[in-house]
């Protein structure tokens, strides 16, 4: 996993698949899981379902948290962590006391690659020619919960907990 992580290459659909497929086969998967970051393509969408499928599983809900562009760009943009601790900075939302400088530890701050502005927009159009597309996709099975992703975090949290429950089995 690490060495697709690191050459900035995706693992393959069916790699992927086959190890969220193991992962959920574990005892503590047993009343059920999130999955987070995944799928973020159609056909990974598609390849998930028919996978689940052939071990009698569903997909419950797809949780969407919505924010804006204009909002993803500024929070996205933003992100600082530190390269000692790795305490995540923002510059707007959550700035360090000191410029540049870990409140924590002291450490050197830096922006990760996929934290700077032109790698952030290219993110975003892959996220709406690749990803958006699976809103529909789980809307139309009527597994999809939106959130607005545009509130204090605390709302969120409750907002997602409260879609999640509503009408469990
Ligand atoms: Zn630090």
């Amino acid at each position: 996993m690490r060495s697709y992580y690191d050459r900035g290459a995706l693992v393959p659909d069916e790699v992927a698949i086959q190890l969220i497929l193991d992962r959920l086969a574990q005892p503590d998967a047993a009343r059920g899981a999130l999955l987070d970051g995944f799928p973020r393509t159609l056909e990974q969408a598609r390849a998930l379902d028919a996978a689940l499928a052939e071990q009698g599983k569903a997909l419950d809900r797809v949780l969407f948290i919505n924010v804006s562009t204009d909002e993803l760009l500024k929070r996205l943009s933003g992100r600082w962590v530190c390269r000692r601790c790795q305490a995540p900075y923002h510059a707007v939302l959550s700035p360090p006391k000191v410029p540049g400088r870990c409140d924590l530890c002291g450490g050197e701050l830096y922006q990760r690659p996929d934290d700077t502005p032109e790698t952030v927009r290219k993110r975003i159009d892959v996220y709406f020619s690749q990803t958006a597309p699976l809103i529909e996709y789980y809307r139309r099975q009527g597994k999809l919960v939106e959130v607005n992703g545009e509130q204090p975090v605390e709302q969120v949290r409750h907002d997602a907990l409260a879609a999640l429950a509503a009408g469990r089995k």
